[in-house]
């Protein structure tokens, strides 16, 4: 059933425990650090539950309407529906959220029509998955996730020597319903604002570690889960006009913690098994089919770059400039690369058992590490293009509230073309975009949200048609031989 976006607010008001420092937010929908994250969220909710919308972003199957992000797709004319309606709602934030609901739903449909992996000599949880799969799909439910290990855990032995409980999230104890987990997981991106989260292991784990072994799904809200969520850069934000991405779009990032969190058997995906916990995203479509979405968010990201760069040249008339015109090139190659990218993970599908298909997970971790290596770099271009502007600007937009600095302002600071408040404008925007706290959070943001560079390049090389590649070099060096003389 599809939710609007006062039904999903709704929904947040459940008594999850978010904390923002020491403080215990009591409702995300309206405490300052987050309410207007919750409101972009639920825009996006208002999207999917638009009649209007659903050619794009919904489907309907036996007599009911879903969320297209819950689509199993079995041709290219599916992950063309799930592509545009993956860019649609990305537009809708400008690529700043990351997380937004349709993005770990790319993962459990993904398990949910791969299910036979999580089928073992000591457990069946392939029904498992589809259960959750159901469930999501029925409630409209975000899921977040938290699928990495403390810091600290390349220390494990240091916390054995000094009789220290180990931080990593773990299975304490078991019973006929469920098991117990304690331990913490990080860095649950938008989980004040989801349903549900994912815990897990994306890196690989010492065979030893089985208790550490546990992927499972839980309710936000589930007694024992605690977010603690970073600084929020909403609460800092001046105002809507000083840093508008940080004002709308910060949607969090958490360290989780469980005390003694209750997960019943339905909820667990794979228990005691180390490999298979890692196996189930990289031997399935699931690491793929659910960062596809990242990376077309991200040509939603670039977009936006792009035109908020050659406004800010406009204005300061250095549009005219060769040299800038050099770089508006570069960088609009740039962007049309990553289309392509993105463009060829659907073109260049892969076919899979039960008449599925996925996206290409080559071209897509491609794509990702092009994010990777050229986001801060066009981060950079766009600050060296605006020079020293938004250092020129009055502190903040209270300039324009005092009549003793209004007039003054407009007088000093415009332009014959371009008023006062434009340029303010236009310098904040792009600041928020390129340099701001909450700009710095996103070069962090697409440097690790697939975890560290080597463990992306190690996807690559994972995925790489090594055998085909050494095929057409043996073929050159078999088609000559030494002189015969
Ligand atoms: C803003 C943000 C949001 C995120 N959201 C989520 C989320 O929602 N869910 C989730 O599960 N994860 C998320 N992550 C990813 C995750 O939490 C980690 O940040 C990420 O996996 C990197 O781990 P780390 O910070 O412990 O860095 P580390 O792994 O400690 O790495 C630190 C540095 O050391 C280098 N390094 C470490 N080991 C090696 C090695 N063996 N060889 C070479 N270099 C090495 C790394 O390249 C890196 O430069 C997010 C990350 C960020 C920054």
């Amino acid at each position: 059933m599809l939710m609007n976006g006062a039904e999903y607010l709704e929904t947040l008001r459940d008594g999850r425990v978010v904390y923002l420092g020491g403080e215990k937010v009591v409702d995300v929908t309206t405490h300052p650090g987050f309410r207007n994250a919750a409101k972009s969220f639920a825009m996006l909710y208002d999207a999917t539950s638009d009649p209007s919308l659903h050619d794009i972003l919904t489907f309907e199957e036996n007599g009911s309407r879903y969320a297209t992000h819950w689509l199993k797709p079995r041709s290219r004319e599916d992950l063309v529906r799930r592509y545009e309606a993956h860019q649609y709602l990305a537009d809708l934030t400008y690529g700043m959220m990351g997380r937004t609901p349709d993005y770990y739903a790319g993962f459990i449909v993904a398990l949910a029509i791969t299910p036979d992996i999580l089928n073992t000599d000591k457990y069946s949880f392939g029904d498992n998955v589809i259960g959750f799969y159901d469930q999501c799909r029925e409630n409209d439910w975000f899921v977040c996730n938290a699928v990495t290990p403390p810091a600290g855990i390349r220390k494990r032995e240091m916390f054995l020597e000094r009789g220290k409980a180990l931080p990593a999230l773990r299975v304490t104890a078991e019973d006929d319903a469920g098991v117990i987990i304690n331990g913490a997981k990080l860095l649950a991106t938008s989980s004040p604002f989801a349903h549900s989260i994912w815990l897990g292991n994306i890196h690989p784990l010492d065979p030893a570690l089985k208790m550490e072994a546990i992927t499972c799904a839980a309710p936000i809200n589930a007694p024992g889960i605690s977010l603690w969520s970073r600084k929020s850069f909403e609460r800092h934000a001046v105002s809507e006009f000083d840093n508008p991405f940080a004002y709308r779009y910060d949607e969090s990032d958490c360290i989780v913690i469980c005390e003694d969190v209750h997960v019943p058997w339905e909820d667990v995906f794979v228990h005691q098994d180390p490999e298979l916990s890692v196996d189930i995203y990289l031997k399935t479509p699931a690491h793929s089919m659910g960062n596809h979405q990242a990376t077309i968010r991200f040509v939603s990201k670039m977009k936006f770059f792009l035109g908020i760069t050659r406004r800010i040249a406009e204005m300061m008339g250095t549009d005219k400039i060769l040299a800038v015109q050099d770089t508006l090139g570069h960088l609009a190659s740039l962007e049309s690369m990553l289309e392509a990218m993105v463009h060829g993970q659907i073109h260049n599908h892969e076919n899979l058992p039960g008449g599925y298909v996925n996206i290409n997970r080559r071209y897509m971790y491609g794509a990702i590490y092009w994010c990777y290596i050229y986001h801060e770099k066009v981060c950079a271009i766009i600050r060296e293009l605006m020079g020293g502007g938004v250092m020129q600007m009055p502190s903040d937009i209270s300039v324009l509230q005092n009549p003793e600095t209004r007039d003054r302002f407009e007088e000093y600071w415009s332009t014959p073309e371009t008023t006062a408040e434009e340029r303010f404008k236009l310098f904040k925007l792009a600041w928020d975009a390129v340099g701001s706290d909450f700009a710095g959070r996103h070069l962090l943001y697409e440097k690790f949200y697939v975890g560290p560079a080597f463990v992306l390049r190690g996807h690559s090389n994972r995925e790489a048609p090594w055998d085909e590649m050494m095929g057409i070099a043996d073929k050159m060096l078999a088609s000559y031989g030494p002189p015969t003389q």
